[in-house]
């Protein structure tokens, strides 16, 4: 075991993928939910613009 920098390696399990619904990398897949715009947990586009950058709604490729 090394401690330092090159541990940083180990650290490459993402736990967000791109959302389905607002296209931003923010869905959990362990959740099964997305941070951003709340897909997976609620119908409606979860509003929080005074905390979180934007949220577009729709997919952007
Ligand atoms: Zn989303």
């Amino acid at each position: 075991m090394t401690k330092g920098t090159p541990s940083a390696g180990k650290k490459k399990k993402q736990s967000h993928g791109i959302c389905r619904r607002c296209g931003r990398k923010a869905f959990n897949r362990s959740k099964g939910y997305c941070a951003a715009c709340g897909f997976g947990r609620t119908k409606k586009l979860k509003n929080e613009n005074w905390k979180n950058k934007k949220v577009t709604g729709k997919r952007k490729d």
